[in-house]
């Protein structure tokens, strides 16, 4: 699944006047159920198989007769990489694929824009404040195409908050449409201090959703410090205590970096004796792209010098009882007697390994190194342990 890609281009014709057409993927073949739902694609050898009614099609270098009123592409490369049950949009001149149907690492992204400024985000200034029109009806209708059988969604921004109310509606979608799924929704939790906005949520989420909120410090000057936010840190502390009224299943994130990594003890303490009713804690290592990479001067720390940190702070946390994870920590980097909490959480197609990595013993438990952390970690490379 490494190389199915999430645009699919070519010397395209594309025929719809509709702003976008999103539909779930069904191929060379008919379906039972209502037909608007899906976008069919059919190869010549299959012709016999066209009918209208289908929110879209793609055709692989044919044309039926009489095609004018229906809304399709053709001439599509790399057709050939969609599968059953994906949901795609035609948008301008190329298909996207929103949801892949043999990943669990699917998401929705609600909003790129965020409230926050953090120096270790991911994505660069630019692309957070580049205003992009996500409208509700078009999340509303992914949602309605992603199969209800599907295990697992992350529901992420930019801030998931920043859209509201919309937020809501996104949640209750997904909790009538897709009620064996798991969620995570990935939250600044800044919403949350918001105590009617909370109530609402509360009411309207999945049954089985996470809510995973950051967490960067136990200091609020330090927090802000980081997320560039005056207030931030109040407001997250406060939404999480919010959320923990109503025993909601809550993962704080710590994401380890220079400006806190001597200060994970002081987090996990913190935590401990202010939020001891959070279920999980994940320290996530960097992914140094976006601000992060151009906040890297304050921003990189290397593996070994935050291992004894990481130790101390996840010893802390697991004694009274809260769940430990380690996220985008190659196994090699941790503490030997951390290896169990270390996760594959790097996505597929991020995922990098090392030369060396090939002779390694737990390669195939090892979630490996996100490209761009790996790139920084090779200038300094220390000796791998296995
Ligand atoms: S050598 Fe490679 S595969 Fe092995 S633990 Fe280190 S990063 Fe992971």
């Amino acid at each position: 699944m490494n190389n199915r890609p999430f645009i699919l281009k070519g010397n395209i014709t594309i025929n719809s006047n509709k702003e976008y057409i999103i539909g779930t993927v069904i191929i060379n073949q008919k379906v039972d159920e209502d037909k608007s739902k899906y976008v069919l694609v059919l190869d010549k050898e299959h012709k016999d198989l066209f009918e209208k009614g289908y929110e879209g099609y793609i055709f692989t270098n044919w044309l039926p007769d009489n095609c004018k009123e229906i809304d399709y592409v053709t001439e599509l490369f790399g057709i050939e990489t969609l599968i059953n049950y994906d949901v795609i949009e035609f948008n301008d001149d190329y298909v996207k694929v929103l949801y892949r149907d043999d990943s669990t690492d699917n998401f929705i992204q609600v909003t790129n824009q965020c409230n926050s400024n953090c120096i270790m985000c991911p994505d660069a200034e630019e692309v957070r404040n580049t205003r992009q029109k996500i409208s509700i009806n078009r999340l509303l209708r992914i949602i309605d195409c992603i199969p209800n059988d599907t295990e697992h969604i992350c529901i992420t921004g930019g801030e998931p908050g920043m859209i509201k109310y919309d937020l809501i509606k996104v949640l209750k979608k997904c909790k009538d449409c897709l009620p064996e799924t798991q969620f995570l929704l990935l939250s600044n939790g800044r919403i949350f201090s918001d105590h009617d906005f909370t109530e609402e949520f509360v009411k309207n989420i999945p049954y089985n959703i996470r809510i995973g909120i950051p967490l960067y410090s136990d200091i609020a000057k330090e927090h802000d410090a980081i997320t560039q936010a005056t207030g931030s840190f109040e407001q997250t502390i406060t939404g999480l205590n919010n959320l923990l009224k109503h025993n909601l299943d809550i993962e704080i994130r710590v994401v380890v970096m220079k400006k806190n990594y001597q200060k994970l003890s002081s987090i996990s303490n913190f935590i401990c004796n202010n939020l001891n009713k959070v279920n999980h804690v994940n320290f996530m290592a960097l992914e140094m792209t976006g601000s992060a990479y151009k906040n890297k001067e304050n921003v990189w720390v290397n593996f070994n010098e935050s291992t004894i940190d990481l130790y101390n702070a996840s010893t802390t946390l697991i004694k009274e009882g809260i769940d430990v994870n380690l996220y985008n920590f190659p196994i090699c980097k941790i503490d030997k007697r951390l290896y169990s909490l270390a996760q594959m959480s790097i996505s597929d197609y991020k995922v990098r390994y090392l030369d060396k990595c090939n002779n390694c013993i737990v390669k195939e438990k090892c979630g490996g190194f996100f490209p761009s952390t790996m790139n920084i970690q090779n200038s300094e490379e220390e000796k791998c342990t296995n």
